[in-house]
């Protein structure tokens, strides 16, 4: 009696246990329907919360035949959605064949050997055997190249659960110790083993899913969503933390950007064709940036580019680029000739230089290229000296479309 007493508290644990993950998990789905690691992980968790509620009605060993199918199609189940999961945290194309094969193939093959040897050691081996083929597919989406190949915990947990379905038959057979009750001895092992993997495995999952999102929470804080750039927080954020990090003796340029007379784009188009055009330069940008340069919307029609590894000549090159690329983009919403322009400011930051002076100095670059009439380019160095391009000509009949 007492040992079924500790039974039932196993399973209730199982059970409680289950129930905390899948509304974990749900949460998770709810607050963002596109996060599909949550939604198949919530489908796994349910499969084993099932699971769970079978084995605690029919436990496992004195279950008939359709019971013990049952609990075993519900654990394969919950695996193949575990390993869907899996891939889309991955990021990875779900093989689904593969998947859904293994599971219709499992799923038959141990009907008919529980038909045919009910209760014999085989249908240990034959569910043991799919069980873990079914695990080895997770683990292979994971160590596939690519994104969570080297995520570590996740890998071993998946490895152990392999091993711990191979193991199911030699712990039949090392533990054949029966209870008054009927309790196997082999069975509480199993179920201890399964039970503290699968804690183990929630523990990893809930870490990725929480993690993951707030990576994304932070991206969402520090990004401007009209122009897919970095705001003014996440430009000084990063522009901060990279300095912190790097002592970098290569030159360091600032191009500060401002589109001219947005105020009458606005007036005369209006608000939506204003935003638009704002986005439009935000992608010009992102097409024109190397990887490494760090590019935000300060607010208003205001951007920022901190190019690394440049020199002004560099930077003011690249100016130049986006002030022609810009002037020669047409824009659906506007007649085919409409087009806009912005002015820029450049400068190198120097060695050791605070940032602030370097702004100072990008913007009063800037400040000189409106007095000049607008549409151009406007250096200032350390000095004081401000120059004009000269010697470069780029063609403005390229024209850019978006
Ligand atoms: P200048 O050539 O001297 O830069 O003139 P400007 O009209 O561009 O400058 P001003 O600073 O007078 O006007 C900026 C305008 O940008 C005013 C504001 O209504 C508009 N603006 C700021 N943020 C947004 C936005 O997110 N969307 C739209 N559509 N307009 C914005
Ligand atoms: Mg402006
Ligand atoms: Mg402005």
């Amino acid at each position: 009696m007492g040992d079924q007493v500790g039974a039932a508290f196993i399973h209730a644990d199982n059970i409680a246990f289950a129930v905390a993950i899948v509304c974990g998990f749900l949460a998770i789905h709810f607050y963002d329907r596109s996060r599909k690691p949550a939604f198949w992980w919530t489908l796994c968790f349910v499969g084993l919360l099932m699971m769970a509620i079978a084995e605690a009605v029919t436990p496992l060993f004195t279950a008939p035949p359709v019971s013990r199918f049952i609990v075993f199609s519900l654990n394969m189940v919950a695996i193949s959605c575990l390993n869907v999961g899996i891939a889309w945290h991955c990021e990875k194309i779900v093989p689904w064949r593969l998947i859904d094969g293994l599971l219709a193939a499992a799923l038959m093959g141990n009907f008919l050997v529980g038909l045919v040897w009910p209760g014999e050691s085989i249908e240990t081996m034959t569910a043991a055997a799919s069980l873990a083929a079914a695990q080895a597919i997770g683990l292979y989406i994971l160590l596939l190249p690519g994104r969570g190949r080297r995520d570590r915990a996740l890998a071993l947990i998946l490895a152990l659960m392999i091993a711990n379905y191979l193991s199911r038959p030699l712990i039949h057979a090392a533990f054949t110790a029966v209870s008054a009750d009927g309790l196997r001895a082999s069975d509480i092992v199993i179920g201890i083993n399964n039970a503290l993997l699968t804690i183990a495995l929630a523990t990893v999952l809930t870490l990725r899913l929480a993690g993951r999102l707030l990576r994304d929470l932070k991206g969402q804080s520090e990004t401007d969503s009209l122009s897919g750039l970095l705001n003014r927080h996440g430009f000084d954020l990063t522009i901060k933390k990279l300095r912190q990090q790097s002592q970098s003796t290569t030159p360091t340029s600032l191009i500060l950007c401002d589109l001219d007379r947005f105020k009458s784009i606005n007036d005369e188009y209006g608000h939506y064709v204003g935003d638009r055009v704002i986005a439009a330069f935000g992608r010009l940008i992102r097409a024109g940036a190397r990887e490494g340069d760090i590019c935000g919307r300060f607010g208003g029609e205001e951007f920022c580019v901190y190019l690394r590894n440049s020199d002004v000549r560099a930077a003011r090159l690249f100016a130049e680029w986006l002030r022609v690329a810009f002037a020669s983009t047409s824009y659906p919403e506007l007649s085919n000739s409409t087009r806009f322009t912005a002015s820029f400011g450049v400068t190198e930051i120097l060695a050791g230089e605070r940032i602030e002076d370097a702004y100072k100095r990008a913007d009063a670059a800037l400040y000189t290229a409106k007095r000049d009439g607008r549409n151009c380019v406007r250096t200032q160095d350390q000095k004081g000296g401000s120059s004009k391009l000269s010697g470069i000509h780029f063609s403005s009949r390229s024209n850019c479309s978006v």
